[in-house]
């Protein structure tokens, strides 16, 4: 399951503008969502839960990695300062939440993953349950809103 994240991931990093950013890929469970992305110094950690994803084809685990190297991307425009801002806005505010997800998502589409996006939407909405599934119908793109912006692109 880590070598199939490892190989996609290997396939759309040069998609990335991570300049001086070196990005680990770490794998265990999570307690809030099922990926993160997080900047340290000069690394960049993309924490994944691999278990919710056993029954991901490629495309699926494309999508995330694409989403979470589109935060990557994003923090690495970030000075240090900036980055911490981020960090407290992320932490305490829902709306800014929302923003920042839905933002990633349009980065994502962009970079040319919007069908990936779209399978990995519809697998967490497949498999997805509770708290975790209302987060994501709350803060993320839906579907309909993906296709949208994949026409527009
Ligand atoms: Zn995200």
């Amino acid at each position: 399951m880590e070598l199939k994240f490892r190989r996609v991931f290997n396939n759309i990093k040069d998609h990335f503008f991570l300049k001086n950013t070196r990005i680990k890929l770490i794998f265990g469970s999570i307690w809030y969502g099922t990926a993160w992305s997080v900047r340290v110094g000069n690394y960049n950690f993309i924490k994944i839960d691999s278990n919710r994803y056993k029954k991901a084809k490629n495309s699926v685990i494309k999508g995330l990695l694409a989403h979470e190297l589109s935060h990557a991307e994003y923090y690495n425009k970030l000075s240090f300062l900036n980055y911490i801002a981020f960090i407290i806005k992320y932490t305490l505010s829902k709306r800014y939440r929302i923003k920042t997800e839905r933002e990633t998502d349009i980065t994502t589409i962009r970079k040319g993953f919007g069908k990936d996006l779209l399978a990995l939407r519809n697998y967490s909405y497949k498999y997805g349950k509770g708290k975790y599934l209302k987060i994501l119908k709350r803060n993320y793109l839906s579907i309909k809103e993906i296709k949208q912006y994949i026409k527009n692109k």
